[in-house]
């Protein structure tokens, strides 16, 4: 039995999903346990290429029991489009494999709205939302003004809940915003396109992940975006509105008592950064279009194009600390082949002074990169399967990144394929199973 999670130690888009999906053939089951449908996990494996918002990315192995934690935000319209795209593609998603747990509080389509508006409000100053409603939706949760999916079983007292709900939102809706109200007939359309069809999924996934521990079943938990948007520890207020920590998946999985055995912290080779707020390795001009370009970063979900930059050691380690990575996967390794030089931020110019430790988010807004450059590679290292056979400079990359973020980097990415990966001593053994 071995509990693992699997987390992005930056600012999201390591390529959490990747791993996940490479790795999934050594659990029995895949937990999400925070976050909602504004994640895009991208996977690329025999069935085709997908982005997936909500749904684990264990669903495309079969004998994988995929999990939706009470601590996602269920949003029943976009989960319910999500499990017909895939099913569409051949990718069974039935109540055997998808468990959506009963305690998990729905995402109501208001949440979108006023999440959109706030954000039309704040003008210039914006968050950067992808407006999926996940800030609203985490607000209402924690005061207790949403619904729980179980409640859908009982179709009298849910219509008296939304309407109670509806009556208050409301008040926000049109006083504050001057938007349109919602009406309980919106509120019944919704109920029966997108909240009946996820009702078979739903169950006390607590049990499950009971029984499935006390079997001593192996436990992925999956993680969204990175722990520099972590609600508490990460950039404030350009954050995420949950705790995306590994610290939190046993609570946000609905195993509380869930020992943590392993947590992979996924780095990606070089940064990037959708959205607003400090980022302080950023790179600008044609040095960002390359590095953009030779990396396709363009956000899953939402399109847009991501900011880029070297990879930041400051923001790195702290993200392996508050993680508590005890490996690291390092992922797109081959996107750097283009460069003569690689930069690397490696400390903060804070004013007169240098600093490695990161920064309070006030303190960031001052911050400035201090650059260093390493050997590049020059070459396409997409195809190298073992670490030995990687060219000297890109060896030497990963190892001073280990070094300088004192953490073991027990995989190395080198393309978006399940297979197109070097598990490093010990690990290739224990994760192929039948994958290599
Ligand atoms: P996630 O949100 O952490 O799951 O990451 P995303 O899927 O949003 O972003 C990672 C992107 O990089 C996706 O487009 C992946 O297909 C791609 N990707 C992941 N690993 C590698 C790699 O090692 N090399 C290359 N070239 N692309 C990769
Ligand atoms: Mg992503």
């Amino acid at each position: 039995m071995s509990n693992c999670v699997i987390v992005g130690i930056n600012w999201g888009d390591e390529g959490k999903g990747r791993m996940v999906d490479f790795l999934t053939d050594r659990y029995d089951v895949v937990v999400r346990y925070q976050g909602g449908g504004n994640a895009g996990h991208t996977v690329i494996n025999e069935k085709g290429k997908f982005a997936l918002h909500l749904l684990p990315s264990g669903v495309f192995r079969r004998g994988v029991v995929n999990v939706l934690g009470n601590g996602v935000a269920l949003d029943p319209e976009n989960l319910w489009k999500e499990i017909l795209e895939l099913k569409s593609r051949g990718v069974g998603i039935t109540p055997d494999n998808l468990k959506i747990s009963e305690r998990a509080a729905l995402l109501l389509p208001w949440h979108r709205d006023q999440d959109a508006l706030e954000e039309a409000r704040l003008a210039d100053k914006k968050y950067g939302s992808t407006k999926q409603g996940i800030a609203p939706f985490y607000s209402d949760k924690y005061q207790k003004k949403t619904v729980l999916a179980g409640e859908l079983r009982y179709p009298e007292e849910l219509r008296r809940h939304l309407k109670e709900l509806l009556e208050w939102k409301n008040l926000t809706l049109t006083k504050v915003y001057g938007a349109a109200p919602y009406t309980m007939e919106m509120m019944e359309a919704w109920i029966r396109e997108y909240c009946e069809p996820v009702a078979p999924f739903l169950c006390n996934t607590g049990e499950i992940l009971k029984t499935a521990q006390a079997e001593g079943k192996s436990i992925l938990f999956e993680a969204q975006l990175g722990a520099l948007r972590d609600l508490d520890f990460g950039i404030c207020p350009y954050t995420t509105s949950s705790n995306t920590l590994a610290a939190y998946a046993p609570i946000g999985a609905g195993l509380p008592t869930a020992g943590i055995d392993e947590v992979i912290g996924v780095v990606k080779a070089y940064s990037s950064c959708v959205g607003e707020g400090p980022f302080i390795c950023e790179s600008f001009g044609e040095e960002a279009e390359k590095l953009r370009e030779a990396g396709a970063e363009y956000g899953a979900k939402t399109g847009r194009p991501r900011r880029v930059g070297p990879v930041d050691l400051v923001a790195t380690r702290y993200g392996i600390a508050v993680q508590g990575a005890s490996k690291i996967a390092l992922t797109k390794l081959d996107v750097l082949g283009y460069l003569e030089k690689i930069p690397v931020c490696v400390r903060y110019r804070t004013g007169k002074e240098e600093t490695d430790i990161f920064p309070f988010p006030t303190e960031l807004e001052k911050a400035e990169p201090v650059i260093e450059y390493l050997d590049g590679w020059q070459c396409d290292i997409s195809g190298v399967r073992s670490f030995d056979e990687l060219p000297e400079a890109a060896r030497n990359y990963v190892l001073y990144l280990e070094q300088a973020l004192d953490c073991p980097i027990a995989y190395v990415s080198v393309g978006a394929e399940r297979e197109s990966i070097i598990c490093r001593s010990g690990e290739r053994e224990e994760a192929a199973g039948g994958v290599l």
